[in-house]
């Protein structure tokens, strides 16, 4: 019964559109928190190679000072030469670790733009299924009213139900099969003096032969 509003049709229809675009959304926005996780997960690790250089760097700082202390010159050198390649080592990783950077600005800008189209989609829903309900329950309303319109009375020869609207004119007494019946019960026959057709019914008695302005003129 509320199938059949336009109105609830239209609404329907908003609400599953919407939906279809929070699962099309949704399906852009897994891989993209999948690789956003994996470039976090490849900065942690840059992080820890940085660590580590760092820290092989200022070991190698404290070689050279400790040679140079004990005036072991080609040591120092050696050490001072270490700390150097661990130095480009590190500035090539900070590199890499930028790198990383922009891959995930890259990627928030994607995922911001896709979350906010979901926000979109989502009260979108909302407020279809906000005015579906109000429609609902107006065209449930409607229903019920129009249901208490018709009411039910008795067929007073086999006493089944009859159904009728309050707006006609005369509530029935009989029902559709003994009116038929009823009515096959009336015949006609032609008036003796001047042939006009005359209704009878055969329950009656007396069946007349003359009609009532012929039984007039009488
Ligand atoms: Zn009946
Ligand atoms: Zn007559």
């Amino acid at each position: 019964m509320a199938g059949k509003d336009s109105e609830l049709e239209r609404l329907r229809y908003e609400m599953d559109a919407a939906q279809r675009e929070i699962d099309n959304i949704k399906s852009r926005l897994d891989p993209l928190s999948y690789r956003r996780d994996s470039i976090k997960s490849q900065i942690d690790s840059s992080n820890y190679r940085i660590a580590d250089l760092k820290h092989s760097v200022d070991n190698e700082y404290q070689a050279v000072r400790i040679c140079q202390q004990a005036h072991n010159k080609l040591d120092a050198d050696n050490h001072r030469y270490r700390a150097n390649s661990f130095k480009e080592a590190l500035q090539r990783e900070y590199d890499i670790k930028k790198g990383y950077y922009d891959q995930l600005n890259n990627i928030k800008y994607d995922f911001d733009s896709a979350v906010s189209a979901l926000r979109d989609a989502k009260a979108r829903k909302q407020r279809a299924r906000d005015a579906f309900n109000a429609r609902l329950a107006i065209v449930k309303a409607e229903n019920e009213r129009r249901k208490a319109e018709w009411k039910e009375t008795h067929c007073r020869v086999c006493g089944k139900a009859i159904r009728y609207h309050v707006d006609w004119k005369r509530v029935p007494d009989l029902c559709p099969e003994c009116k038929e019946k009823e009515k096959a019960k009336w015949r006609e026959t032609n008036c003796k003096k001047c042939g006009k057709p005359i209704r009878y019914n055969i329950e009656w008695t007396h069946i007349p032969t003359i009609c009532s302005t012929c039984k007039g003129k009488h």
